[in-house]
């Protein structure tokens, strides 16, 4: 009867975590922000996209994909229209109050774009009184509100509709986070970076307040991907190798903890050998 019961109960486990994969996780992005999402025809892909199927395959369901303008996502995280956001998304203490985040997986900072025969902007401290672009409800956003005196803020809804404005001269520059900026002045000769430290950020995955179970799930994934290679190898494929990349030290879980499970992988479904892996 015992045996009977487990046998069961485990058909029951393994039932439920199957029919998990059926249903879908829902991660909301904004996929102008090369090379961390952006479209190659009609499909999002980048670094926060493969991120992301390895942070729904952890969570064993499967990812779908919303494309949105980046200031509305923390809203539609909220309402319940998606389950995470991937978006090369600082991790500010005002977010904190409405989104939780998780473990930092990208280190970054803002950048000036100008024209390319621009010679009067040489730091930050030059944009003052200037017309500047940014993509709306960024930090770089807020860095211009807050921090350039007299500035005449225009936003846009991407950074690259930002350097159309831009190229034509109806804005002086534009403040954008470091690497899409490259990828930008990479497609236009006629604009330059203006490299000057004035505000770092630092990316994270932003869950519903309190959804602590993905929260964790995406936590042990971001861990995981940094112990094991994943991480390395997405760095490779994505990033420009004058990417300037730094990835953030963890902060609240340390992996050089060892947890021991004990099993015995001659019975399947439940643990059985793969090649060389232990799966089931
Ligand atoms: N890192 C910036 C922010 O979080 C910009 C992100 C983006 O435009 N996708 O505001």
């Amino acid at each position: 009867m015992k045996k009977i019961s487990l046998f069961l109960l485990m058909t029951a486990l393994f039932m439920t975590s199957c029919s998990k994969k059926n249903e879908v996780v829902k991660m909301g992005t904004n996929a102008a922000f090369p090379p961390f999402e952006y479209t190659e025809g009609s499909e999002v892909v980048g670094f926060d996209i493969t991120m992301s199927q390895l942070i729904a395959k952890d969570y064993g369901k499967k990812l779908e994909v919303v494309d949105m303008n980046f200031d509305g996502l923390i809203a539609a995280l909220q309402s319940g229209a998606i389950d995470f956001i991937a978006a090369g998304m600082t991790a500010t203490e005002e977010r904190r109050k409405n989104v939780d985040f998780s473990e930092p997986y990208f280190s970054s900072k803002q950048v000036i774009i100008v024209k390319a025969d621009n010679t009067s902007i040489e730091s930050v401290e030059d944009l003052e009184g200037l017309a500047i672009g940014c993509q709306a409800g960024t930090t770089g956003e807020l860095y211009v509100q807050d921090s350039i005196p007299n500035a005449d803020l225009k936003s846009f809804k991407t950074g690259i509709d930002a350097s159309l404005s831009l190229k034509n001269g109806a804005i002086d520059a534009i403040i954008l986070d470091e690497l899409p900026s490259k990828e930008i002045v990479k497609r236009n000769s006629d604009l330059k970076i203006v490299d000057d430290d004035f505000c770092t950020d630092v990316y994270a995955i932003a869950v519903r307040k309190g959804n602590k179970e993905l929260l964790d799930s995406v936590n042990k994934t971001i861990l995981t991907m940094k112990a094991n290679g994943a991480y390395e190898k997405l760095i490779n494929c994505f990033m420009p190798v004058d990417g300037n990349i730094v990835i953030p030290a963890s902060e609240s879980v340390t992996t050089d903890k060892i947890v021991k499970l004990g099993t015995n992988a001659a019975f399947p479904p439940f643990e059985y050998v793969d090649g060389k892996d232990i799966v089931g």
